[in-house]
């Protein structure tokens, strides 16, 4: 027994320390990896479940590193969170959303919304709004253009400080997207109550829930509650022609995932937005506070 107990302790051991000096690894290495480029913004569209057409597009960071390939934010996101290096990156992404928005103005392009994510270590860091409002002003973008989508868990601590500083967001004119919503336990009192523009479905609804049933039943429950709520409804994580076509008898409005596109390099989605029809949000602006 004893020898099995060492053995068991050896591997967590092990894991422990494989993950210290992974952990440890990043660290030495995040600011060298921002200042020499190596945070990429990739965009995934978002689409109008009606008629296929492009309404917006989130940006998500990637790590293109030297020896570890391309790394995907689960990777390096949650320990950033942890040792406060998420607000240099997040600005680094903000700001290269501004840039492309600004870069298709320039070019006379139809205006495409980019969303990105913003997280709880952001929302209270010193001068959040004023940076991001400055952000806007320096790239001369509408503010209207660049969405911030906050996860429903950043509300689970103090709900009160955040949605002072999100009305604060919203009067300014950003629009904010609830992101995998029912990934927490916020009650449906609390979603009345939280001021926010576009609600994001978690993953989780679409994948298994849409298979059975009782899961469809929930799905077309929270749907509709959205719609109760004046809410437009984005679906993530939508992998198949079956998901998308439920979605569409659901009346949801708005779709993300792999069956229509994965995350990609500007220079595709520039690419792609050339071929595809593009139309705006349009129930977006209809409960936010600037019209
Ligand atoms: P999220 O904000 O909920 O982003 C959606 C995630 O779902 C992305 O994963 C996207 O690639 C993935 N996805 C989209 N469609 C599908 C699909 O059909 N199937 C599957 N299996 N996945 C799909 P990604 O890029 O790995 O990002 C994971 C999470 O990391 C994001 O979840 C977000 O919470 C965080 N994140 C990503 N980029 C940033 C960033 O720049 N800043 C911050 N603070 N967080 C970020
Ligand atoms: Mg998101
Ligand atoms: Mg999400
Ligand atoms: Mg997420």
């Amino acid at each position: 027994i004893k020898g099995k107990y060492n053995k068991l302790f050896a591997y967590y051991d092990d894991r422990i320390r494989q993950r210290l000096l992974s952990e440890r690894f990043i660290t030495d290495s995040m600011q060298h990896a921002l200042e020499s480029g190596q945070f990429q913004v990739f965009y995934q569209p978002k689409y109008e479940l009606a008629d296929e057409s492009i309404v917006g597009a989130e940006a998500l960071v990637r790590w293109m590193h030297s020896e570890k390939g391309v790394m995907s934010p689960g990777e390096f996101i949650p320990l950033f969170e942890r040792n406060g290096f998420i607000t240099q990156l997040d600005y680094y992404v903000w700001e290269t959303a501004c840039r492309c928005i600004r870069t298709r103005m320039d070019q006379g392009s139809p205006l495409v919304p980019i969303s990105v994510n913003v997280s709880r270590a952001d929302i209270f860091s010193q001068g959040f709004v004023e940076n991001l409002r400055e952000l806007v002003g320096k790239y001369k973008i509408p503010i209207q253009s660049l969405h911030l989508e906050i996860t429903e868990t950043a509300y689970t601590e103090d709900p009160e400080q955040i949605i002072k500083v999100v009305e604060q967001l919203r009067r300014l004119g950003f629009v904010i997207e609830m992101d995998d919503f029912g990934s927490g336990y916020s009650s449906l009192n609390m979603l009345a109550e939280i001021p926010i523009d576009v609600l994001k479905l978690d993953m989780r609804f679409i994948k298994k829930e849409a298979n059975n049933s009782s899961g469809r039943g929930i799905l077309r429950f929270i749907i509709s509650l959205a719609k109760w709520l004046n809410l437009p409804v984005i679906a993530e994580g939508v992998e198949t022609k079956e998901q998308m076509e439920i979605l569409r008898m659901m009346d949801c409005n708005y779709v993300q995932g792999y069956y229509f596109a994965k995350p990609m390099p500007e220079d595709e989605f520039e690419k792609l937005l050339d071929k595809t029809a593009i139309s705006a949000m349009k129930n977006v602006m209809a409960n936010h506070p600037v019209q």
